[in-house]
């Protein structure tokens, strides 16, 4: 089907509403801008949001801040802290994200929420930290149909690209980071 703007879409009148599986992958930067920003436009919407973050940095990053804003409206968790990420402890990185996992099945068995933000959960994929399977059958099983679900990180797997309702792969044309330019806040946390 032909991509038009909204006023211009002609296809079937009724419209069809599904709770999304939205993947923001690749590696540029911007996929976490982009899942908070959908965040926040919902939030805008009166949604309720539950965001777990799977890699914590070691600062309050100006998203939480902005979150804090919104009270009860967003359930909010940080499941990275036991992470090694070099594996000097598989066991529990493993463990680390077995939690984590769990708190996103709850969370969506729950179903109190209209959107949920996985942040850099496809990099615990990556690592190995979790199956495809496991978030694959728990998503299938678990996600209310109606909510979106937003999944971030580098390297998606194929088969949750295959999986997903919308797929956006960012790709590096510049970042500061190759003149040497760090982190910032307000632009990057
Ligand atoms: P952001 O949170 O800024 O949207 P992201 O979610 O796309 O970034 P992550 O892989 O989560 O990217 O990494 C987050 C941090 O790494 C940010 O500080 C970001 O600026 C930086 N970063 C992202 N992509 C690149 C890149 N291609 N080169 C250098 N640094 C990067
Ligand atoms: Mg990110």
């Amino acid at each position: 089907m032909k991509d038009v703007a909204p006023r211009e879409f002609n296809g079937p009148t009724e419209r069809i509403k599904k709770g999304l599986l939205i993947v923001y992958t690749g590696d540029g930067k911007g996929k976490s801008t982009a899942a908070y920003g959908t965040v926040f436009r919902s939030l805008g919407r009166g949604f309720k949001v539950a965001v777990v973050q799977f890699i914590k940095g070691p600062w309050i990053s100006g998203e939480i801040k902005s979150l804090e804003k919104f009270g009860s409206q967003v359930e909010y968790h940080s499941v990275g802290e036991g992470f090694t990420w070099d594996t000097k402890d598989l066991k529990k990185d493993v463990a680390s994200a077995k939690v984590g996992w769990k708190k996103c099945l709850k969370l969506l068995k729950d179903a109190k929420h209209d959107v949920y933000l996985f942040d850099e959960i496809i990099y615990v994929l990556k690592y190995k930290f979790l199956t495809l399977e496991e978030v694959l059958s728990g998503l299938n099983e678990f996600k209310p149909s109606l909510a979106h679900v937003i999944l971030t990180g580098r390297d998606a797997p194929v088969e949750l690209i295959e999986w997903a309702d919308l797929v956006t792969e960012m790709k590096v044309v510049k970042h500061p980071f190759q003149k040497g330019i760090l982190a910032q806040p307000g632009i990057d946390y």
